[in-house]
């Protein structure tokens, strides 16, 4: 009923209820009347149609027009709390439960079909360098540019999240850890290319990243490689910023920390 209500539209939705509104109305009339009628009742049944008729004519459009309306304005609000509970405010991108929540269904899926993913975490660097030295304000601004910088890069199906803060992660499906590092080169190039304006200066700034791919046998649910792309963020941080790390968990004690298979991109 109520989808379709919103196929059909305000006005055509308002013709087609009242249409059976009335129709109805009549039928109840028509059945009310010749029951009385039947008990004695000295009813006229042409004048009680065509009072009922008016007064439904009358009735109807208004009472329907406000429900309609009431319909249309629930549905609105429902879109907006949705896309509040889901999408970042400042960039525009997926928040971080809505992330995990789609991240949880991509994964399971690409186990299922054995697709390669990868997961990249991202956190800008001394970003509290930058909000001191040209204020809160620009530093929203280089936060929510960072939306248009991302689209020059990625796929459609890529998955782009704030994480929290200054610290974004992206589900890249169908990604090896090789083409993961490509994107991860595209976007340290990117944000080198590009300078976010505030107030006449141009600011500059750099991200540190942390690479994990599945399929990876030591890891065995999302949180693992959500927990591991972290880890190698981490050490691009430890190992001077403005660069990629890939983590990979071993099993060896005296190796237990971790091991580095690459790293790229230091200018
Ligand atoms: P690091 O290279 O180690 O990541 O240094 P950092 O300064 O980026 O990291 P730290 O965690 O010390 O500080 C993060 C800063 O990011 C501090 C916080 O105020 C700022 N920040 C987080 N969210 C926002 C935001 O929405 N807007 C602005 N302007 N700043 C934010
Ligand atoms: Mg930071
Ligand atoms: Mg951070």
């Amino acid at each position: 009923m109520k989808k379709t209500i919103f196929k059909l539209g305000r006005v055509k939705g308002l013709i087609v209820i009242t249409s059976i509104s009335i129709l109805l109305t009549l039928a109840i009339t028509v059945t009310i009347v010749l029951i009385l009628k039947k008990y004695g009742f000295d009813i006229n049944l042409v004048t009680s149609i065509y009072l009922a008729t008016f007064i439904s004519l009358i009735a109807a459009p208004i009472i329907i027009w406000i429900l309609i309306d009431l319909l249309f304005k629930i549905h609105l609000l429902e879109t907006q709390t949705r896309k509040l509970a889901t999408l970042d405010a400042l960039t525009g991108l997926l928040c971080r439960r809505a992330f995990i929540e789609k991240v949880e269904f991509l994964y399971k899926l690409a186990k299922r079909e054995k697709r390669a993913f990868s997961i990249v975490m991202v956190d800008f660097d001394h970003f509290k360098k930058i909000n001191d030295q040209y204020g809160h304000d620009a530093g929203d601004k280089v936060l929510a540019a960072f939306d248009k910088t991302i689209h020059k890069i990625s796929r459609e199906s890529d998955l782009a999240c704030r994480f929290g803060g200054e610290e974004f992660a992206f589900f890249l499906s169908n990604t090896e850890q090789a083409q993961a590092l490509k994107f991860s080169e595209r976007l340290h190039m990117a944000i080198r290319e590009s300078s976010i304006k505030y107030e006449g200066v141009s600011i500059q700034y750099t991200v540190s990243m942390g690479i994990a791919s599945y399929p990876d046998s030591r890891i065995n649910n999302i949180e693992g490689f959500l927990k591991a792309a972290d880890k190698g963020l981490y050490i691009a941080k430890e190992s001077g910023r403005n660069q990629t790390k890939i983590y990979k968990p071993t099993k060896s004690i005296e190796a237990s920390k971790q091991i580095y298979v690459k790293e790229k991109l230091r200018n």
